[in-house]
């Protein structure tokens, strides 16, 4: 299975439990007669989520259209191939809906039905996907919320105040999107850079994101208003995002930005350096970056770093964006 990253239970557990003390609060202003608008929010909660799950799956029930074996098959593959990596009992059920140039993804549940949703700008050109590697990573990834249980009624339910927490609820919801980041990877992992190209650059202009460029920004853009925009997103900020897919060895950075381990100390030679003959400038010397540290670029299962660099073969690829709500 793959990894659930390392703070998603801590952090969940305090979400838990702001939740809960806010509940009790609640109920407690409502018994005291001091009961305001958002009491009644609080105290009605188990109702509001659960009709607004209900709406939500209704909503693609009626106008969702089904993935099946003669509809969008080649989606329809990917997620019982995700299912069944992922050791899910049972497949969700995936529906396609009108993007409108729009690209989203996302999952969600109802009782004990669980499904995901992909926009249909995901798949163009006679309902092919425009970049199979990269829906792959994303169907992999929503159906990783699905096996990690973040979808189910319970959890959004324990999480429906605390989630409102400033930087709280929010790192929350971090840890969740690189847990179902590593479920993207598992389940197809040289798709991991088309769909992070994307969410960069768009489903047009994919192809002119360096990957590698980008995610050693990761380590080069400091500062408390970089922190601050990473703290309150609810998706790690894209260089981190990207970072973490390229480095396989460790869980994504959650509040502090990530930073290429320090290269081993290495006494030069007497005289220096001396590069081979017809070899222009020494490699991995002088040459910022860190494209050729050992296990960036080169994780293995990751795909040649030329894919990179080049563009897909497709020209054009997917994005998506993950709907956050109470659902
Ligand atoms: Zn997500």
């Amino acid at each position: 299975m793959p990894a659930r990253h390392s703070w998603e239970i801590p952090l969940l557990v305090i979400v838990v439990i702001v939740t809960v003390l806010a509940y009790l609060v609640a109920l407690l202003l409502l018994f005291t007669g001091n009961a305001g608008q958002l009491t009644l929010v609080l105290v009605f909660a188990p109702l509001i989520v659960y009709l607004i799950r209900g709406m939500n799956y209704a909503g693609q029930r009626v106008n969702g259209v089904k993935m099946s074996p003669t509809q969008f098959p080649e989606g329809y593959r990917m997620v019982q191939e995700a299912a069944a990596r992922f050791g899910m009992a049972k497949v969700p059920d995936a529906y396609v809906v009108l993007g409108n140039g729009q690209i989203n993804a996302f999952a969600s549940g109802h009782g004990f039905r669980r499904f995901v949703v992909v926009y249909s700008d995901l798949f163009e050109i006679g309902g092919a996907a425009r970049d199979p590697d990269a829906l792959a990573f994303i169907i992999g990834h929503e159906v990783g919320h699905i096996a990690a249980g973040h979808v189910s009624y319970w959890r959004q339910l324990g999480m429906f105040a605390g989630s409102y927490v400033p930087i709280l609820g929010s790192s929350l919801i971090r840890a969740q999107e690189y847990t179902a980041d590593n479920h993207g990877f598992c389940n197809r992992p040289h798709g991991a850079p088309a769909a992070m190209q994307t969410l960069a650059g768009g489903k047009y202009l994919n192809a002119l994101v360096g990957f590698d460029e980008m995610a050693d920004r990761a380590d080069q853009e400091k500062g408390f208003f970089v922190w601050i925009v990473n703290a309150m997103a609810s998706h790690p900020v894209l260089t981190w995002r990207m970072w973490a897919l390229r480095d396989r060895s460790r869980h994504g950075k959650l509040f502090w930005r990530p930073s290429a381990p320090p290269r081993p100390m290495v006494a030069p030679p007497f005289g220096g350096y001396q590069p081979p003959a017809g070899y222009g400038t020494p490699q991995g010397f002088g040459q910022t970056g860190y494209g050729t540290t050992p296990g960036y670029g080169t994780t293995p299962g990751y795909g040649p770093p030329q894919g990179y660099g080049a563009p897909p073969e497709s020209g054009d690829t997917t994005t998506y964006y993950e709907y956050r709500g109470p659902n």
